[in-house]
């Protein structure tokens, strides 16, 4: 088979991970630059040229796009179902994960476990949305961040208010939402492939003042064993945003795991050297079935 890994760097782990798993299996593994990528959308014949000439023909693509090139990665994907290639996550789904609101939305209309969460446009309102949340301390989250930043631990109602208002004022997107305490700066991350979860692990944030777990701030990552109620719950979870490869992120809270993020496009390296398992190894197996 020949393989397309979309992805900006060919030197960043997760690619060469895919490319190295791809080859070693014996197909043919090639890393697309997702911005040197430009679409003819004509009627019968949608095409993709890639620097300056007509792109391939792949017979899978697997799909990494990063957060800051969310819609034009996800038109590059669009287009290659268009002309029926066969993408790993398809942009429809990319774009539902890459937004928090979204997800979580999706996933409460199926009873998913989640953490208390609010959305408002209105200031006038701000002392109810925090009292709908539970009060404080609370967590208020940037629409669109990832890697834990714009993540905010707000300790006190009148904190809750300033930073409201703070980002209001600026139009940024956020969501207030009930603060885990128990999951001690903790969670899980789930890496599911086709419908199973084939690698676990924990993340600590890196000190008691942190609360967030994000490896790119610090935290650390250990093999975990999951419990089934994680298991199946990290398997609907990628099912209902409608990935066939995601992260999908647990905290264990008093009344069950919740689930706090699904990612689209996971890091390999913390879960391949933590875990030890050949995660692009599964991908590369899904694409063969995929592809059948
Ligand atoms: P990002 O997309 O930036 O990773 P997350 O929503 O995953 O944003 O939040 C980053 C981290 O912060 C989580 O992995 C978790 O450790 C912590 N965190 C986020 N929201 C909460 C919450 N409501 N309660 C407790 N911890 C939280
Ligand atoms: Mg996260």
């Amino acid at each position: 088979m020949k393989i397309g890994i979309l992805s900006r760097k060919s030197n960043l782990y997760s690619t060469s991970r895919l490319v190295e798993a791809a080859r070693a299996r014996g197909h043919q593994a090639e890393v697309i630059d997702t911005l040197r990528c430009y679409m003819n959308i004509t009627s019968a014949q949608p095409t993709i040229h890639f620097k300056g000439a007509p792109l391939d023909t792949y017979d899978a693509v697997i799909p990494r796009i990063g957060a800051s090139i969310t819609f034009y990665g996800a038109a590059v994907v669009r287009q290659l179902e268009m002309m029926g290639v066969f993408c790993v996550n398809d942009s429809v789904a990319i774009t539902r994960g890459r937004d928090k609101l979204r997800s979580l939305q999706l996933l409460s209309k199926k009873g998913i476990g989640l953490p208390i969460t609010g959305f408002a446009h209105s200031l006038d309102e701000i002392q109810d949305l925090i009292k709908m949340v539970g009060g404080p301390p609370l967590v208020i989250k940037f629409l669109e961040g990832t890697q834990g930043i714009g993540v905010i631990l707000v300790e006190t109602s009148k904190a809750a208010r300033s930073v409201l208002e703070a980002f209001f004022g600026l139009k940024v997107n956020i969501m207030v939402q009930e603060y885990i305490k128990e999951a001690g700066g903790a969670d899980i991350r789930c890496f599911v492939v086709g419908g199973k979860v084939v690698a676990a692990m924990k993340r600590q944030a890196e000190s008691p003042e942190e609360f967030r777990s994000n490896l790119h701030r610090g935290g650390i990552a250990t093999p975990v064993e999951i419990t089934e109620e994680e298991r199946t719950m990290a398997i609907r979870a990628a099912h209902i945003i409608g990935l066939n490869v995601a992260g999908i992120d647990i905290v264990r809270s008093h009344r069950g795991p919740l689930i706090m993020e699904v990612n689209a496009s996971p890091g390999l390296e913390g879960i391949e050297k933590t875990t030890g398992v050949d995660v692009a190894g599964a991908i590369i197996q899904f694409v063969e079935k995929g592809v059948k």
